[in-house]
């Protein structure tokens, strides 16, 4: 029999292992994580809304109307009219037709690539993308190109080499470098040869672009540019599941095709409900989204000026890249030793030799909390010393 055990300890080893930390309370911007009290750098929760009053008493005030589980899959008799608002409030956000809900954004990259995709056909997809849109190109068992990160020229060369249909993915905002992709160029290319534009805006939606409606919006692109947007709602939308919108006959399509939308029981009606009240608070509240962006903007130039390396990211993601993963670990267990909770990223999560702390950044943080994390870090500037952090 294969040696598990053995696997692990080589994990632990090169530094590789990971650990799960149990949390008790709500999320943000302080946790309580294995009893010890801990002021968090590393949620998704962007704007603060997942405990927004709001949203739980949209949640609390939907139960007795809708009940708890969604009780079957869509398809069988799951498709509440909760879901149906929800999913008609998200295309009239995002600027599309129509919207289909799924219960999670792997999900939905994993069912969308592999309906849209088959044999014989060929996807390219960018080098640093998702794991979910990695594994929905595998399912998919299409040819996967990846080209490399945000280089159009080198997508619309392979492009113009291939022949059939083509379909291209990308994130909006990179997860684990924050950076926004070229996505007026790569709707440019995907026109010009025929290509069919998947953009998974998990990080964007409801942090950039007017009202929060995404990296897509902020770029200008409609439905016509990008035909198939894929969002997260357990990110800035701060409650569960995802969404893909578009055109109608694709939604229609993906009904009847997307196994991982067809073979799974629908999310709770409720938070369907309780997801609507969140987009109407991302909609009108500019000043969550400034707030953050302003926390984003001083942390970089006090960062820098600290000496650390910073990625090129506007967004509430600001990964600080260290290189070696043991150096990762210890720079974010001294943080831990000070109060803070920054997790460290390493392979196979980032390339080999790319380990790096991923602070994130929220509405919920203040201007205080801000100047705790960069006294942190300016006590720990020696633990960067020797990996590529000049200081
Ligand atoms: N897409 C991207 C870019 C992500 O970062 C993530 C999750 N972190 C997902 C999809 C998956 O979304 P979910 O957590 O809703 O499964």
């Amino acid at each position: 029999m294969r040696d598990f055990g053995l696997e692990l300890e080589e994990r632990k080893q090169a530094g590789l292992y990971r650990t799960r930390r149990q949390v008790t309370g709500p999320q943000q911007p302080s946790l309580i994580a294995d009893g010890k009290s801990l002021l968090s750098f590393c949620s998704n929760d962007y704007l603060g809304l997942a405990n927004h009053p709001a949203n739980i008493d949209a949640l609390r005030a939907a139960l007795p109307d809708t009940g708890l589980g969604g009780a079957a899959s869509h398809l069988i008799c799951g498709h509440h009219d909760a879901h149906h608002q929800l999913e008609q409030r998200l295309a009239e956000f995002t600027g599309r037709s129509s919207a289909l809900f799924f219960s999670t954004g792997y999900m939905a990259n994993m069912g969308v690539i592999s309906a849209l995709a088959g044999r014989g056909d060929t996807i390219f997809s960018d080098r640093l993308n998702h794991a979910s849109i990695i594994d929905g190109c595998i399912l998919s068992r299409a040819r996967v190109r990846r080209y490399a990160h945000g280089d159009v020229a080198a997508l619309e060369a392979m492009l113009a080499k291939t022949s059939g249909h083509k379909l291209v993915v990308t994130d909006g905002v990179f997860s684990m470098d924050g950076d926004v992709a070229p996505l007026a160029g790569l709707a440019r290319v995907c026109r010009a040869h025929d290509a069919l534009l998947v953009v998974d805006d998990a990080h964007g939606l409801g942090v950039l672009g007017p009202q929060g409606r995404g990296s897509v919006a902020e770029a200008g692109l409609s439905e016509v540019d990008v035909p198939v947007l894929i969002g997260t709602l357990g990110k800035a939308v701060g409650t569960s599941g995802a969404f893909v919108a578009g055109p109608a006959l694709l939604m229609d399509y993906l009904v009847q095709k997307a196994r991982t939308y067809i073979y799974t029981t629908a999310m709770p009606p409720a938070l369907a409900l309780a997801t609507c009240a969140s987009i109407d608070l991302i909609e009108r509240d500019d000043a969550r989204r400034e707030h953050v962006l302003g926390l984003v903007s001083r942390f970089r130039r006090e960062a820098s000026a600290l000496g650390y390396d910073l990625m090129h990211s506007h967004t509430p993601i600001q990964p600080i890249m260290i290189g070696d993963n043991h150096a990762a670990l210890a720079l974010s267990q001294a943080l831990e030793d000070r109060g803070l909770l920054v997790s460290a990223i390493r392979p196979p999560t980032v390339p080999v030799g790319e380990a790096r702390l991923r602070v994130t950044f929220s509405a919920a943080h203040t201007q205080e909390n801000l100047d705790c994390l960069l006294n942190a870090l300016s006590e720990c500037r020696h633990l960067a010393q020797g990996t590529e952090v000049a200081i």
